[in-house]
């Protein structure tokens, strides 16, 4: 048979209809609704499935209820679909008085409704308690809210609880929730993918829940699916969940009925152990934060104030965490530029990207009027996206006191992951992040804390720097010698045919030769002073501090020399290496460190063009 088009398609979706509401050709699936913290299925929301005369398939319902509004039938169509969802629930109803339904009433027709007492009617007819029923509006589909809102009243007075649908899709959501106060708010599915991922959706879904409270409200997510969803929805004080992970809707013949959830039990074990996991490592970061303040206090009571600046930059590129850092007078008013060291792709030109400017009155902010008004010490904002940089971040501010007897008032913004920042926020704002919540002492901490940042700086081979701390290093060594005008200057050496080495006398020879090398060069620079640092295999970056091209020329000569002179003895074999060198030095002009290192790169490819062994420099090639 040839398929059905236009007219004749549409002819026989009319007929269909017509016939689907008259024989009572639908089926009825339940959906389980769970509340967690009750360890039990609360209730059911009844769904409907049409069944095509001709074919037997199942039709959806949004194709149902389209087809019967081109008819008009819009309101015969509901009542045969609650009359069916209604039986076949009084089944359950009668084994257990407790359970709930949920009934869909189409938007469209809710004068109908309110107007007929058909509903009232079939709930009596099968001996059901009004109050076990839930009857629930599409949000997004209301048009006139004062409808909405007497029908609602209307319901409620008969005994029934009202739900609004699909909330989080629609943009009008808060105040219409507001004005009906429904008994149930149904978080759509679209606010609760992937939510455990998406900050914002966290946001809103807990500001609906605050909402939900404030008017008694329960909240119920729509369309979990995962059990890391399921997780969230419950730290974010979501009160019951439904959707495929507590189960599908299932079809209900003949009053039989199975709604033993498994998947109850093992979820609370794991949400317990979510949140200890979590609130541990809240207690930490909140003590790190902390931590960090502090010390940096100490160090900038010890200067007075032109020296913050720089202060703060020593401070920012010790601890990657901080966003930015910048310091108020009493008034408010922004007396230090915002340090923050960017990202090497952000701003090529910048080597510091400065947001908000010194002389910028902050006495508006919420990180300064309660430190003066309230007397308060510290004070941590609430998350917040950050204007200057766009990401989630947190403020802490501390009033502190230097050298020169004048009060001042430190601000520094944290990087917040979205998984953290609502914790922190709950903690913070019933508590002043106070200290001492843990049993292991600061000096503990801190040791740990040096440890891990050691290991996160260092090449495991050579113990030299890595090359991810030589270009934070190296950013703030610049930007420290163009602020005092003085010269810095960079080596990058490399070893001649090092490949040799390891094909001659194996790879362990070669490894330990690069150890032997950093001996060697380190001896030949000041230390606590310059530094080293593997930039790649067998290629090292020393970076001289106040040093001229002079300097750094007479300093990689030494190098090289020892290097040349050095007899590594492996095994049994005495290995001789020799190294090329290219300098490089900048007065107080301003360059990055790519640009710096590009140059040094040159010259270090001049020298083994022109014969290894050899140092370039600016005034021997030129
Ligand atoms: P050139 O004088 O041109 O620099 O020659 P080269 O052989 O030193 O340079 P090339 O870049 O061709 O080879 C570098 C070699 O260094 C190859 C690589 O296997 C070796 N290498 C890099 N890292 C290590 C390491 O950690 N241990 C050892 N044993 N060898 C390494
Ligand atoms: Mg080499
Ligand atoms: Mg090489």
């Amino acid at each position: 048979m040839l398929p059905l088009r236009g007219c004749e398609f549409e002819q026989q979706e009319i007929s269909d209809i017509r016939e689907i509401i008259k024989n009572q050709r639908l089926i009825v699936f339940f959906q389980p609704v769970i509340s967690v913290s009750r360890k039990m299925v609360s209730g059911l929301e009844g769904l409907i499935r049409g069944i095509n005369p001709h074919t037997n398939q199942t039709i959806s319902p949004i194709r149902l209820f389209d087809a019967a509004l081109k008819e008009g039938l819009t309101l015969e169509l509901d009542r045969v679909c609650r009359d069916k969802v209604i039986e076949a629930f009084s089944y359950i109803y009668h084994q257990n008085k407790e359970k709930l339904l949920f009934i869909n009433v189409d938007a469209s027709i809710l004068d109908k409704v309110e107007g007929s007492n058909y509903l009232i009617h079939q709930v009596e007819t099968y001996k059901i308690n009004p109050r076990n029923i839930v009857i629930e509006i599409n949000e997004t589909k209301v048009q006139d809210n004062t409808a909405l809102k007497r029908f609602a009243d209307t319901y409620r007075q008969f005994g029934f609880m009202v739900a609004l649908d699909d909330v989080g899709t629609g943009f009008s959501n808060m105040d219409r929730i507001l004005l009906v106060k429904p008994n149930i708010i149904k978080i759509d599915i679209s606010l609760v993918r992937n939510i455990q991922n998406d900050y914002y959706k966290q946001g809103v879904f807990k500001s609906l829940v605050n909402l939900s409270n404030k008017i008694g409200a329960i909240v119920i997510a729509e369309g979990v699916e995962t059990e890391e969803e399921a997780i969230q929805i419950l730290r974010l004080g979501g009160h019951m969940i439904q959707g495929y992970f507590f189960g599908k809707p299932q079809g209900v013949y003949n009053g039989s009925h199975i709604f033993i959830n498994n998947r109850i039990e093992p979820l609370t074990e794991r949400f317990n152990e979510y949140m200890h996991n979590k609130i541990r490592e809240e207690r930490k970061r909140e003590k790190q934060l902390n931590m960090i303040v502090n010390s940096s206090i100490k160090e900038l009571v010890t200067v007075s104030c032109e020296k913050f600046d720089n202060k703060l930059l020593q401070i920012i590129w010790a601890n990657k965490i901080i966003e930015c850092a910048y310091i108020l007078d009493e008034y408010g008013i922004q007396l230090s530029n915002t340090i923050r060291i960017c990202d090497k792709n952000e701003v090529k030109e910048n080597l510091i990207f400065y947001s908000a400017k010194m002389g910028t009155d902050h006495s508006m902010e919420k990180y300064y009027y309660p430190l003066i008004s309230a007397s308060l010490k510290k004070y941590v904002t609430e998350p917040y996206v950050s204007l200057a940089t766009g990401n989630l971040c947190i403020t802490i501010s501390k009033v502190f006191t230097n050298v020169d007897n004048k009060k001042y008032i430190l601000c520094m913004d944290f990087n917040n992951t979205s998984d953290s920042a609502l914790e922190l926020m709950k903690d913070i704002t019933t508590s002043d992040m106070g200290i001492g919540i843990s049993n292991k002492s600061i000096t503990e901490i801190n040791q740990i804390i040096d440890k891990m940042n050691e290991e996160i700086i260092k090449d495991s081979l050579t113990n030299t720097f890595n090359r991810r701390y030589l270009e934070e290093r190296l950013l703030v060594d610049l930007f420290n010698s163009s602020d005092k005008k003085q010269p810095i200057s960079i080596i990058l050496v490399d070893i001649d045919h090092f490949k040799k080495v390891n094909d001659n006398y194996g790879h362990l020879a070669g490894d330990y030769v690069l150890k032997e090398f950093v001996k060697i060069a380190k001896y030949n620079i000041r230390s606590g002073l310059d530094w080293i640092a593997r930039y790649g295999g067998e290629e090292f970056l020393i970076v001289l501090l106040n040093s001229d091209e002079n300097i750094a020329y007479t300093v990689a000569e030494k190098v090289r020399k020892a290097i040349e002179n050095a007899e590594f003895q492996y095994n049994e074999d005495t290995i001789r290496i020799t190294a090329s060198l290219g300098t490089y030095t900048i007065d107080s002009k301003r360059m990055t460190c790519e640009q710096l290192i590009d140059h040094a790169d040159r010259n270090l490819y001049r020298a083994k063009n022109s014969g290894r062994n050899k140092t370039i420099g600016l005034e021997n090639w030129l």
